[in-house]
C-alpha cells in the first residue's frame, strides 16, 4: 500500500476540502451563480495580495502570469533590469530576451539574498529602465528577498516592480500596497493549496501606465482586456471554473486560519527544518538571514548522490523532495514545507531524509534531525 506526501514547492498537497469543492458540475462562467462566486474571489485575492489593486486571473501556469508583465508593461528595445539569483529569476530574463526586452542582468550567486542596494545602483546607472523583474522567494535556493526595502528604492525611480511571488504568496509576507510593489504574480499549485493551471497578477496604476505605453505583441493576456472583464466581475476567456471553486474554498481555509498564522506556520516549520539539518550535521546552502520559510535547500554530504537520495525518497518512501537545479544539480536537496503542510508531514519527510542518507553511506545518526525538529515543535 502507497500514501504519498510532497514535500515540493509546486505542486503542493490539496486539503480534502478543496479537492471535494471542485467536485460540482460545471457552472457556466456567464451565468449569475458564477459571476456571484467570482466576484468574491477577486475581493478575497486583494486580501491575499494585500493590495486594493485588481488581481487578475488567468488559466496558465505561473510563468503565463510571469510572461503577462513582460508583454503588457514593455515594448521591444525597452531597458529592464534583472534580477538573476536562481532559477525563476533566469526565466525573467529569458523572457525578456524572447520579446527583445534589454535586460540589465544583476547576477547573484545562487544561494545569496539580492541587496536593494544593488538595484539602487543598477537604476543609478539604467534610469532609462522602465521596469525590474525580481523574485520573492527564489524556489530554486530557498531564498527570500527583502521586497520591502527593495520596493522603497524602486519607489523612488520611474520604473515599476515586478515580483515573482509564485511560491511565495500565501507562505510569506508579501505586502504589494504597504511595499510599494507594481505587479505581483503568483500560481495556483503552491501555498495556495490548488491543483496546477490557474496564474495571478494583481497590477498597480503606476504598472498600469505602462500599459498604456507597452506595444509588445500580445493577445490571451492582454491587462487592458481582463481590468475591463475585472470591473464586471468576469474574465474575459473561460476561466478554470472547477478551480476557481476550489480557490473559493481554499481563501476561505487561509481566512479561517488568517494570513499572519499561515506565515507563522510556515516560518515554524522552516525553522524546524532548519534545526533538523544542523542536528544531522548537514549544511544549508543560504546563511540564516538568506533563508526563506518556503523551502529549505541543504548541501549533500561529501561522497552522497543528491539525486539518488531524491528517488529513494521518493520511490521508497514515497515522499517527495526535490533536488537542486542547474549547477546545482545532485549538489543540494530542497525540502519544502509549502501550502498544506503541517507539523508531521515534515517529521515524515526528516525521518526518511536521514534513513535515505545512511543508505547512501552518510554517516546520519538516525533521529538526530527528527529530535531537533521536535524540540522546536514543543518550545
Ligand atoms: C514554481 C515557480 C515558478 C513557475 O511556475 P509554473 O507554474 O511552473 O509556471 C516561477 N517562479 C517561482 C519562484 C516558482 O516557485
Amino acid at each position: 500500500m502507497n500514501k504519498f506526501v510532497l514535500l515540493t514547492p509546486g505542486p503542493t498537497m490539496v486539503p480534502e476540502r478543496i479537492g471535494k469543492a471542485m467536485q460540482p458540475p460545471i457552472i457556466h462562467h456567464r451565468a449569475p451563480a458564477f459571476v456571484k462566486i467570482f466576484t468574491k474571489v477577486c475581493e478575497d485575492l486583494k486580501y491575499v495580495f494585500c493590495t486594493k489593486n485588481d488581481v487578475f486571473t488567468f488559466a496558465a501556469s505561473g510563468t503565463g502570469a510571469m510572461e503577462s508583465a513582460v508583454v503588457n508593461l514593455l515594448s521591444a528595445g525597452d531597458k529592464a533590469v534583472v534580477v538573476v539569483s536562481g532559477k525563476f529569476g533566469e526565466r525573467w530574463k529569458l523572457l525578456c530576451e524572447a520579446y527583445g526586452v534589454n535586460a540589465v542582468v544583476i547576477d547573484v550567486e545562487w544561494g545569496k539574498a539580492v541587496k536593494p542596494a544593488q538595484i539602487e545602483e543598477a537604476l543609478r546607472e539604467n534610469p532609462d529602465a522602465k521596469a525590474v523583474f525580481t523574485t520573492l522567494s527564489e524556489t530554486s535556493t530557498g531564498v527570500v528577498a527583502d521586497l520591502k526595502t527593495i520596493g522603497a528604492v524602486v519607489a523612488e525611480t520611474p520604473a515599476a516592480l515586478v515580483v515573482d511571488a509564485i511560491s511565495g504568496l500565501g507562505a510569506t509576507p508579501c505586502l504589494m500596497d504597504e511595499w510599494q510593489l507594481d505587479v505581483v504574480v503568483a500560481g495556483s499549485q503552491k501555498a495556495l493549496m490548488l491543483p496546477p493551471g490557474l496564474a495571478f497578477a494583481a497590477v498597480s496604476e503606476k504598472a498600469m501606465k505602462l500599459v498604456e505605453a507597452s506595444t509588445l505583441p500580445k493577445f490571451y493576456f492582454d491587462y487592458k482586456k481582463y481590468r475591463k472583464m475585472v470591473e464586471k466581475n468576469q474574465t474575459p476567456y473561460t476561466p478554470a471554473v472547477s478551480l476557481i471553486l476550489g480557490l473559493q474554498e481554499a481563501i476561505n481555509m487561509i481566512k479561517e486560519e488568517g494570513l499572519e498564522n499561515v506565515y507563522a506556520r510556515h516560518a515554524r516549520l522552516a525553522k524546524a527544518a532548519r534545526a533538523a539539518v544542523k542536528a544531522m550535521g548537514l549544511e544549508m546552502l543560504s546563511s540564516p538571514e538568506d533563508a526563506g520559510n518556503i523551502c529549505t535547500a541543504v548541501k549533500v554530504p561529501d561522497g552522497v548522490d543528491g539525486n539518488a537520495l531524491v528517488k529513494i525518497m521518493r520511490d521508497e518512501h514515497k515522499i517527495t523532495i526535490t533536488g537542486g537545479q542547474e549547477h546545482l544539480k545532485g549538489k543540494i536537496f530542497r525540502i519544502s514545507h509549502l501550502g498544506y503542510v503541517v507539523d508531521f508531514d515534515l517529521i515524515l519527510g526528516i525521518a526518511a531524509i536521514e534513513m535515505s542518507l545512511k543508505k547512501l553511506g552518510a554517516d546520519i545518526q538516525l533521529g538526530s534531525g527528527v529530535a531537533a525538529a521536535q524540540q522546536v515543535f514543543m518550545s
